[in-house]
């Protein structure tokens, strides 16, 4: 049971939501954007979580689109991933997102949700992070387009007030050769221990990982050691470890020593599937 009353609230433009927050905000009720709902659900149990009013943003348009043009594909926050799955339109997302919880959960949870999670993984936004993609955001003064490596660092670097409204990328990245494992501990719905997402490109191949450290990440310094094909993958792979950019996570699930080794051996399998191909 959720302990505490909130409001609810179904904007349908962007600009209805935005200006809905900042009066909610005025007005001291804690307002929270509100996709999926899951997590806002479940943390207001365990009260780690407080809100006096939600704004689902289901009903704009501009979250709801999922578009493949000849230059450009767009997918919008408020998608499930069961959505963008079954759309086939991005075959490295729709897998990434495909193997996060369960085909129910996933009916809810949404991809601006998941990238936007409180939680460590946010698997959703390897897949983005790889296809360099562009993220609309917005806010009082508008919707502005910025590049994800500029937004995302560890988490979504957005301001008060703001919202998540599409994702916008290169059409190309749809075709190319690409991995996506995740590896558990026991069961096929858990979180992961690491999940390796690859993405070949006729520049070499582009790497980005969660569960290894307390945040998602695509490292530029590690990619350019990893695609040194004048070394064995797996000495590439010993000096891309040593630049980690946080240590590695050791808990209940797995200890850091056994999490680097699961991550070392997918990271060689990824590199030796896709390099014949980059
Ligand atoms: C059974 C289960 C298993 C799971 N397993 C995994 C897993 O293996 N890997 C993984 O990565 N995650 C996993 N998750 C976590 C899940 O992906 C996140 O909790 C995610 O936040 C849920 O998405 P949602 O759309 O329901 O989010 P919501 O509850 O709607 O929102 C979550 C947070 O994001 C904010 N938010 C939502 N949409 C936007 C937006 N458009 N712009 C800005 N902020 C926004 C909300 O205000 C809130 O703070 C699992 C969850 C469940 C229930």
């Amino acid at each position: 049971m959720i302990p505490f009353d909130f409001d609810y609230y179904r904007p349908a433009t962007v600009q209805e939501a935005v200006s809905l927050y900042a009066r909610l905000d005025r007005e001291g009720k804690r307002p929270l954007y509100w996709s999926g709902g899951t997590e806002i659900a479940t943390f207001a149990r365990w009260n780690r979580i407080y809100t006096e009013a939600v704004i689902d943003l289901k009903a704009v348009p501009e979250c709801r689109a999922l578009t493949v043009g000849d230059r450009e594909m767009t997918f919008g926050s408020a998608l499930s991933l069961s959505e963008i799955h079954d759309s086939g339109a991005f075959p490295l997302l729709g897998e990434t997102g495909g193997g996060i919880a369960d085909r129910t959960s996933r009916n809810k949870i949404t991809l601006g949700g998941n990238v936007c999670s409180r939680m460590i993984y946010k698997e959703a936004v390897l897949p983005l992070l790889l296809a360099d993609s562009d993220v609309l955001v917005a806010g009082a003064s508008g919707v502005r387009r910025v590049p994800i490596g500029r937004l995302f660092d560890r988490s979504m670097r957005i301001g008060r007030g703001e919202f998540l409204v599409q994702f916008v990328m290169d059409a190309g990245y749809r075709t190319m050769p690409y991995a996506s494992v995740k590896k558990r501990k026991a069961s096929a719905i858990e979180y992961p221990i690491v999940t390796v997402a690859a993405l070949a490109t006729g520049s070499g191949i582009r790497f980005a990982f969660s569960g290894l450290c307390d945040f998602p990440f695509r490292s530029a310094e590690m990619e350019r050691i990893l695609n040194r094909r004048e070394l064995p993958a797996g000495e590439r792979i010993r000096q891309a470890a040593a630049r980690l950019p946080a240590p590695v996570i050791g808990d209940i699930k797995a200890s850091a020593e056994y999490r680097k080794w699961v991550w070392t051996i997918t990271t060689e399998d990824v590199l030796k599937a896709l390099e014949p191909q980059a």
